[in-house]
C-alpha cells in the first residue's frame, strides 16, 4: 500500500477532503463521462475504506446512504481515509438500468482489463483507482427486478478480518456467501482486502429504514477498524445471525400472486405462503414452501410465470433468535438513525 493517495492523478494530502472525477469512456455525444469520487483523508493515518454504490445502475438506495454518510460532522474526527464512490456504473444510473450500454453486468467483469469491453475497462478503472488505494471495502446493493431484500450482509466469513467487520456492521442477518465469479467482492478478496456487500431494499426505490441501517452499519464498521472512536459511535446491540443455507421458493404456476408473507417473516417447511391464479381460474394453486426459515427477499410484482423466484428464504439453526434480533433491529434503527449525530430530519413517509 503506497503512503500517498492518488486517484486519477490527483493527490489527496493528510487532512484534505476533495472531490475527484475519474474519466471513463465519453458518451457518443462527445460529452465527457466520469465517475465522481469523494475522498476524506484524516490528519492521522489509518485504514482506507472504500464505500461504493450503483455498480448495478438501478440500485440507487446506496447513493442516498453515501450522501447522508458524507454529511456527518463526525467525519471531521476521522482517522484514516474514506473513499466514497456513490455511482460506479454511471451509464446505467443515467438510464435507470442495471447494465452498461454494452448490455453487460459490471459485477460479472471484475477485475476487468484495460483492453476489454467497455464494462471490463470500467471494472479495471475501479480496481486501479479505488481498490488499489484501499484496505477495506463496502459495496451497497438492492434487490433487482421488482424484488426487495431485508437488510443483510453478504461476506466471505473464512477471512477472519472480513468476519470481524461483517459482525460489526450490525445487520441482523449475514450470508456466508460464495464469491461469485467476476464480482467486485471476489476481485477484492483475492487481494486479501476484507469486503462486505450490504444488500437491502429494492432497485429504483428509496427506503428510509434501509438508508438508516446502511449509514449506521458503515459507521459501526468504521468504529470497529479504528477510523472512528468508540466514544463517538455507540456499539449496536444487534446480534447478527449467520444463515446456514438459503434457497428460493419458486412459482408453481403462472398467474397473479397473493401473499401475506412479508420480509423478515418466519415460515416453516410445507407451509402455504401464497396463492396463484390467473383472472379466470376457478382453482388456485397454493405456493408451498419446501423449507423453513426467514424471508430475506421477496417479489413485489404479483404477476408471475411458473418458475419465477418469489421468496428468498434463509435457514438458521435458531429461527426464534433471528426473529428476536429482527425486532431489536427494527427498534434500534427506528430510534437511532446514525447512532449519534444525524444532521438532518428524517423524512417521514407520506
Ligand atoms: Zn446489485
Amino acid at each position: 500500500m503506497p503512503k500517498e493517495i492518488k486517484i486519477a492523478g490527483n493527490q489527496v494530502a493528510s487532512g484534505q477532503r476533495r472531490s475527484i472525477n475519474i474519466p471513463v469512456a465519453r458518451l457518443y455525444t462527445h460529452t465527457e463521462m466520469t465517475i465522481p469520487v469523494h475522498v476524506l483523508r484524516g490528519k492521522k493515518d489509518g485504514p482506507r475504506l472504500f464505500v461504493c454504490a450503483a455498480i448495478h445502475g438501478d440500485e440507487i438506495v446506496g447513493v442516498e446512504i453515501i450522501r447522508r454518510l458524507l454529511k456527518l460532522k463526525i467525519l471531521q474526527r476521522l482517522r484514516g481515509t474514506l473513499i466514497a464512490v456513490p455511482v460506479v456504473n454511471v451509464y446505467g444510473f443515467i438510464n435507470n438500468t442495471r447494465y452498461l450500454p454494452d448490455r453487460r453486468d459490471l459485477n460479472r467483469f471484475f477485475p476487468g482489463s484495460q483492453k476489454g469491453s467497455l464494462t471490463s475497462r470500467l471494472a479495471n478503472i475501479f480496481m486501479e483507482e479505488i481498490v488499489a488505494n484501499s484496505t477495506h471495502g463496502i459495496d451497497l446493493h438492492a434487490g433487482s427486478h421488482h424484488r426487495v431484500n431485508l437488510p443483510h450482509i453478504r461476506a466471505c466469513l473464512n477471512n477472519p478480518e472480513t468476519k470481524k467487520v461483517a459482525f460489526a456492521f450490525g445487520a441482523p442477518v449475514i450470508l456466508n456467501a460464495d464469491l461469485r465469479d467476476g464480482s467486485l467482492r471476489q476481485a477484492v478478496e483475492e487481494k486479501d482486502i476484507p469486503m462486505l456487500l450490504y444488500e437491502a431494499g429494492e432497485a429504483l426505490r428509496f427506503d428510509e429504514f434501509v438508508v438508516r441501517a446502511g449509514v449506521k452499519g458503515i459507521l459501526a464498521v468504521m468504529r470497529s477498524i479504528g477510523m472512528l472512536t468508540s466514544r463517538t459511535i455507540r456499539k449496536s446491540r444487534i446480534q447478527p445471525m449467520v444463515a446456514s443455507a438459503t434457497s428460493w421458493v419458486r412459482a408453481p404456476g403462472s398467474g397473479i400472486l397473493r401473499t401475506q408473507i412479508s420480509l423478515g417473516g418466519k415460515i416453516t417447511a410445507n407451509q402455504k405462503i401464497g396463492e396463484i391464479a390467473d383472472p379466470f381460474d376457478e382453482h388456485e394453486t397454493a405456493v408451498i414452501s419446501p423449507v423453513s426459515g426467514i424471508v430475506i427477499g421477496r417479489m413485489n410484482l404479483p404477476l408471475v410465470h411458473k418458475g419465477d423466484a418469489l421468496f428468498h428464504v434463509a435457514g438458521f439453526e435458531d429461527s426464534v433468535a433471528v426473529s428476536e434480533s429482527l425486532d431489536d433491529f427494527k427498534e434500534e434503527i427506528g430510534e437511532s438513525p446514525t447512532a449519534t449525530s444525524l444532521q438532518e430530519p428524517i423524512h417521514q413517509p407520506i
